[in-house]
């Protein structure tokens, strides 16, 4: 099955709301909207930014979607400094990375919970891009398809066959998040396709078959092609490159 490659520029905290305001319309000038019919290019910026990236993109019809980098589990109520799915979703938001490994790492966060906010992600008709990886010594012991195989099973636990169709994954190898190493293509696919099998014995074929397993670690416009043509490679998730706006129309463009 064709499936619609998707680009997803993590900000991460960086850019406030004028600058976020600035870098989508420098994306829309840099990149063709023809481009646009073949990949889908979304932003994901920090929770103050949301609701601008939303005016520009609406306003200047603009084909972009855009998410949040992460979501409560509740909700509503006494959770202070929580936003809820409920929330993003009024405000228009298409995907909501959950289970970073940034996250996982600063926050402690667990395969349990990053299932319940996936869970919390659907409930809300939000898209969730569940992220895995391992480390680099779980890497150099061999161990990293297992590992992330295990990892993600745990972090789609409760998720029926009808939301797992609409979920997107994130294969972050921790060691090539914002360090410059990139794994390479083979390497990606490799596990890329481990994912892919696991997504089978949980939803069947024809689910798996159209579900969107990105890539992310230190991509860019010249990793970003040959990772591309991998058949189990769906997308990135961009960090770094996509605070250049020049850099992430270009990538953008090639993924198409
Ligand atoms: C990320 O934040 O998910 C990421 C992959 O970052 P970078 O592209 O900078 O490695």
């Amino acid at each position: 099955m064709a499936r619609t490659p998707l680009i997803a520029g993590n900000w991460k905290m960086n850019l406030n709301h004028l600058e976020a305001i600035a870098l989508v319309q420098k994306v829309a000038f840099a990149l063709p909207e023809k481009y646009l019919e073949k990949v889908e290019v979304a932003f994901i910026p920090p929770y103050t930014d949301i609701r601008g990236v939303q005016i520009v993109i609406e306003g200047d019809k603009l084909g972009f979607a855009y998410g949040a980098q992460d979501v409560s589990v509740h909700e509503s109520g006494a959770y202070t400094g929580e936003i809820s799915a409920g929330m993003l979703a009024k405000l228009g938001c298409t995907y909501v990375v959950v289970g970073h490994s940034e996250r996982r790492e600063y926050h402690s966060e667990t395969d349990e919970l990053v299932a319940a906010k996936a869970a919390a992600c659907h409930k809300h008709g939000l898209s969730p891009i569940v992220c895995v990886g391992e480390k680099l010594e779980t890497r150099e012991a061999g161990d990293h398809v297992g590992f992330v195989v295990e990892q993600l099973k745990g972090s789609l636990a409760g998720l029926d066959k009808g939301q797992l169709a609409s979920t997107v994954i994130a294969y972050e190898p921790v060691w090539a998040i914002g360090t410059g190493k990139t794994a390479s293509a083979a390497d990606a696919q490799e596990v890329c396709a481990a994912i892919r099998a696991a997504l089978t014995e949980l939803a069947g074929p024809e689910i798996a078959d159209q579900m969107r397993v990105l890539y992310g670690g230190s991509v860019n416009s010249s990793t970003v092609g040959e990772l591309l043509e991998q058949p189990d490679v769906d997308g990135g998730l961009v960090g770094g490159s996509s605070l250049k706006p020049d850099e992430f129309a270009q990538l953008s463009a090639i993924a198409a």
